[in-house]
């Protein structure tokens, strides 16, 4: 059973894990594997995989057999695990829980298919809802706090394999990147009774120096303040605290100006190592001020150093305005 230990001085959250449990010479980088013919995630492979939680697939085909194309699995080797009591306690200066919570895999597509901005825009929808759908299951489990989308893309951003995938992870309490979300939005609440995304999306969409791509119901642009060169964030200008409530036209918008947004980057960057991160409100808890979901691209196209893990300050060599200017001539 992987740990969620508490580091005292910054309340930070660390996941133990004892699943993965890594010995020194485990260190040694792998390749990243890129089969064809053995890929675990290709149609025909799904004995393969731990068992299929829910996938999308054609009527009279069975539970892990060919026939679907989206399909979600557990991760092989979960951060968290689902079973068994929080069991939270304290011993002298140290808090620990139990590591209950969730971690999937959605399989994006049943072809060996690499870059997710080569699914045609319906597959994109069909990903978005399979995001939802599990999204709104797990929030059922009341232990549950943070339910996070993301996606790790190329081996410089976590990913160990090709098949494109996203992947989801449940928490049993908030995370500290979100708790610091939270307290900006009361912040600029309190100052001005209004919520700082849908100020965000409005203030943006005026300027137009960071706009990357625009649909009906979504803006993408380059964060005033990004953190990494060609950050780009999508949010919906529907004011909108749970990702769970997406409506259809915005599922259909989304899954257009995210292709737009990574076709982009691969014209102009060349298909580069990112994380993709959605942000939706927590579940089960309440927290004192109206959230508005959103996604956030983080191109890996810097490292991360000293600097940054010393004082949380990033250095970014590109300037959104310029990163945006380049990003909106491909379209
Ligand atoms: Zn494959
Ligand atoms: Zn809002
Ligand atoms: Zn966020």
């Amino acid at each position: 059973m992987p740990e969620l230990r508490q580091e005292p001085l910054t309340r930070r959250w660390v996941i133990i894990s004892t699943e993965r449990a890594k010995r020194p010479q485990d260190f040694k980088p792998k390749p990243i594997e890129s089969h064809t013919g053995d890929c675990v995630f290709c149609a025909g492979n799904e004995e393969k995989t731990p068992p299929e939680i829910w996938a999308y697939r054609s009527p009279g085909t069975g539970r892990d057999q060919p026939g679907w194309w989206v399909r979600t699995i557990p991760n092989k080797f979960p951060a968290l695990g689902i079973e068994g009591e929080m069991n939270e306690r304290v011993n002298g200066l140290h808090k620990t829980m139990n590591g209950i919570g969730a971690h999937e895999v959605i399989v994006e597509t049943p072809k060996h298919q690499v870059e997710f901005f080569h699914h045609p825009v319906q597959q994109i929808e069909e990903i978005i809802r399979m995001w939802r759908d599990r999204y709104l299951d797990l929030r059922q489990d009341k232990r549950l706090k943070y339910i996070m989308v993301f996606k790790n893309e190329g081996p410089e951003a976590g990913a160990s394999l090709e098949h494109a995938h996203s992947q989801l992870v449940a928490l049993p309490l908030l995370p500290k990147a979100i708790e610091e979300e939270i307290e900006g939005l009361k912040m600029h609440l309190k100052a001005t009774n209004r919520c700082l995304f849908c100020d965000m999306v409005y203030q943006e969409g005026e300027d137009g120096t960071r706009l990357v791509a625009e649909s009906d119901t979504m803006l993408a642009f380059c964060p005033y303040a990004s953190r990494f060169p060609f950050e780009t964030w999508i949010v919906p200008k529907r004011h909108e605290p749970d990702f769970g409530l997406i409506s259809e036209n915005e599922v259909h918008d989304l899954g257009t100006t995210l292709r737009e947004v990574l076709v982009k980057f691969s014209m102009v960057l060349g298909s580069p190592p990112y994380n993709l991160l959605l942000h939706s409100t927590p579940v089960n808890v309440h927290i004192g001020v109206s959230y508005h979901w959103h996604i956030e691209i983080l191109p890996r196209l810097t490292k991360t150093a000293g600097l940054e893990f010393g004082t949380d300050i990033f250095i970014n060599p590109t300037p959104p305005e310029v990163a945006a200017e380049s990003l909106r001539r491909y379209h």
